[in-house]
């Protein structure tokens, strides 16, 4: 098999590509290297199996290079930050929808026809239903990205229905591990390395949500495209988490401890009810049912455990 995955030298694309090379698949990763970084690739990157190409797919000309000669598609390439996309509505627009425009348009001139997508659990919005299960509606994203995401889906589902894909769409918790570059773990870490005596905390503190490990989300990635190809189906969602959540002041306490500091806590309150910022989900968590039932689960099952692993290793990064 040979494969693209788009924002392959990202965190989340860099585990999937070292992944892929190791199970014997060519991959290409096409990259603009705007949160991406070249060493995240060092794994594998003297690999004959794998080809970098840098450039941005906002560019229909750089998907359609990439995507040329490719068996299946996994679209990471985003712009993953939820929070700065209500600052610049264009930027999310043209990194997250314009970019997945271009990756299906030179997917349906190329004849590839299987696409796997990291969408988001931002998709729900402030869902009703928590456990939210993959059909729960209406769907109504609070964010700019996660409707950005919800765009990418709509578009994914039409693609796969009128030229007969196969598509999957991983809507993913908050997703931990080493190599992140964002996230309240990596913004707590910073933080405290800035000023260890006070950690700010967005929002009252009691937002709590499910978090996965990278390796378990690489494993879905893997398993179920492969399971939906087998199965001949069209279009799916799975949800990818873990079965529980935990609060942001526990994770300022594991991220405090695990640094062996005791920070005053700082809440800034936030808004609209002590969300961190407005758009921000303040409860999530994903029925995982249906991966389960396909036969994928969460080898770090708790959303603890994936913070603890994942603080353990972005403060004794391997590589
Ligand atoms: P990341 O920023 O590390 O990865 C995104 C990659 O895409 C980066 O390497 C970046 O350089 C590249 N990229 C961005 N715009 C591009 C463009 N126009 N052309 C080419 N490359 C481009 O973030 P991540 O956390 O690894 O996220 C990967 C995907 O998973 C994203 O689609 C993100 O929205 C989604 N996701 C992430 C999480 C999470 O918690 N990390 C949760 C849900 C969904």
């Amino acid at each position: 098999m040979r494969a693209l995955v788009t924002g392959g030298a990202g965190f989340i694309g860099s585990y999937l590509v070292e992944r892929l090379v190791n199970e014997g698949y060519d991959v290409v990763v096409v990259d603009n290297l705007s949160s991406g970084r070249l060493e995240f690739l060092s794994e594998v990157s003297d690999s004959p199996r794998l080809r970098l190409i840098k450039g941005d797919l906002a560019d229909p000309s750089v998907a359609l290079e990439a995507v040329k000669g490719v068996d299946m598609v996994y679209h990471l390439a985003a712009n993953p930050e939820v929070r700065i996309g209500s600052q610049s509505p264009e930027n999310i627009y043209r990194q997250n929808v314009l970019v997945t425009y271009n990756v299906l348009e030179a997917m349906r001139a190329t004849s590839v026809r299987v696409l796997a997508f990291a969408s988001s659990s931002t998709v729900y919005g402030d869902a009703k239903v928590v456990p939210t299960p993959e059909d729960y509606g209406p769907l109504e994203p609070i964010s700019v990205y996660g409707g950005s995401k919800l765009a990418s889906e709509g578009l994914m589902s039409g693609y796969a229905h009128t030229f007969d894909w196969t598509a999957v769409s991983f809507r993913l918790a908050n997703v931990v591990g080493p190599r992140s570059t964002h996230g309240v773990i990596h913004d707590f870490v910073e933080k405290l390395k800035h000023n260890p005596s006070e950690l700010e905390v967005l929002g009252d503190g009691t937002q709590s949500k499910s978090y996965v490990h990278v390796q378990d989300v690489v494993d879905a990635f893997v398993f179920l495209t492969q399971r939906a190809l087998e199965r001949g189906s069209r279009f799916e969602v799975f949800n990818i988490g873990t079965e529980d959540r935990i609060s942001v002041l526990d994770i300022a306490n594991i991220v405090s401890e695990a640094m062996g500091l005791s920070p005053r806590i700082r809440l800034t309150g936030g808004v609209d009810g002590g969300r961190g910022w407005k758009g921000d989900v303040k409860y999530m968590q994903l029925d995982i049912r249906k991966a389960k039932s396909w036969g994928w689960r969460p080898k770090v099952n708790s959303s603890r455990r994936a913070i603890e692993l994942a603080v353990r290793d972005l403060l004794e990064p391997k590589a």
